[in-house]
């Protein structure tokens, strides 16, 4: 398949694993391999620049390889695109011993490695993967990052009960569940999902009917979510430009008999990357305000792959963080 030329807008992002390096550590590296601090936006073939919105996410050029790199198949360095960090920084998760947190789709695990480092190995992690193969392609990216305080549970998220005292202590979720992967314009990092296919051969009604099916799921999970009694945010992330799986879904969530038991609402824009320009579509939105509390990546303009991010908190809850 020839590659997308958005593609080429994507730098090669790598974001190191505070748990096994630090970022000072990666730069030197970086720099005795012959590659220099780049002093302006573009970056040559043989610079680098470190993000100004994920901490610890480095850029290089597109081309760059890294898949052969020593520090890499260390688990000291993960290729992860820029979008998919903003979940776990938005997430913000506790870090202390008695934090608990869960990801509820973990495989193949970029985003539960990075929860754990944001942790400090501290606290707990469950992280649920429902897929058999899946799940043990999350178990060795675990335990090749170092990550200590995850527990990797091979099940469907929606049979846990949100009663289990085992998760009593849970404050915090991330959903990033199946979704059409119409974002990814550049699937170097992306392990794909059996849900997440090209359907450039669908007809539109099937393709309709797919992202119809998709958000229903969605919902399901968000909804679910919510039920966890001691739960006061969730972020809900897909890679998909559609809004059908985003503004959509969450507006549904909003409405849902869940979300107005337990007192869920949107996270105000300062607490969701206030710096980040791109938000919501509003016409796909109940008003202007929840697009605002909502953030898009625009695949190849930002960057980045396509993506969508929106958090939800209790009401009872406010947490106002900047991130
Ligand atoms: N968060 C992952 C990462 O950043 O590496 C990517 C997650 S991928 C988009 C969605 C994953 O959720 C797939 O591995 C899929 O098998 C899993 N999944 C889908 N439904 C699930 C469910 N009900 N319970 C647990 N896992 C589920």
């Amino acid at each position: 398949q020839p590659e997308d030329p958005r593609a080429a807008k994507i730098p090669r992002y790598v974001r190191v694993n505070s748990l096994l390096w630090t970022a000072e550590e990666a730069r030197q590296s970086f720099i005795s391999r012959g590659f220099s601090p780049s002093s302006s936006e573009a970056i040559t073939s043989q610079e680098f620049a470190q993000d100004h919105h994920v901490p610890d996410l480095f850029l290089f050029a597109p081309q760059t390889q890294f898949h052969e790199d020593a520090a890499y198949k260390a688990g000291k360095l993960i290729l992860q695109d820029k979008a998919s960090c903003f979940p776990a920084v938005v997430l913000s998760p506790p870090v202390s011993e008695d934090g608990a947190v869960i990801d509820a789709t973990a495989a193949p695990g970029n985003k539960t490695s990075h929860l754990s480092a944001l942790m400090r190995n501290k606290g707990k992690l469950f992280a649920f993967e429902r897929d058999h193969k899946r799940f043990s392609t999350l178990q060795n990216m675990l335990q090749k990052a170092g990550c200590r305080n995850v527990e990797a549970i091979n099940a469907d998220f929606l049979s846990v009960s949100p009663e289990d005292k085992k998760y009593g202590a849970v404050t915090h979720i991330l959903l990033d569940p199946s979704c059409s992967g119409s974002g990814i314009v550049n699937r170097l990092d992306y392990l794909l999902d059996p849900a997440d296919r090209q359907s450039e051969n669908d007809s539109e009604g099937v393709e309709m009917e797919r992202l119809h099916k998709l958000a229903t799921f969605q919902l399901s999970m968000i909804k679910h979510a919510m039920k966890f009694p001691g739960v006061v945010k969730i972020v809900y992330s897909t890679c998909s430009v559609h809004a059908t799986e985003n503004e959509r879904v969450v507006c549904q969530a909003l409405k849902s008999q869940e979300a107005q038991t337990a007192h869920y609402t949107l996270a105000p824009r300062e607490a969701i990357l206030r710096d980040w320009p791109r938000r919501g579509i509003p016409e796909e939105m109940d008003d202007r305000e929840q697009a605002l509390s909502v953030i898009r990546c625009r695949p190849g303009d930002d960057a980045t792959n396509g993506f969508f991010v929106a958090c939800f908190i209790k009401a009872s809850q406010p947490d106002s963080r900047d991130v």
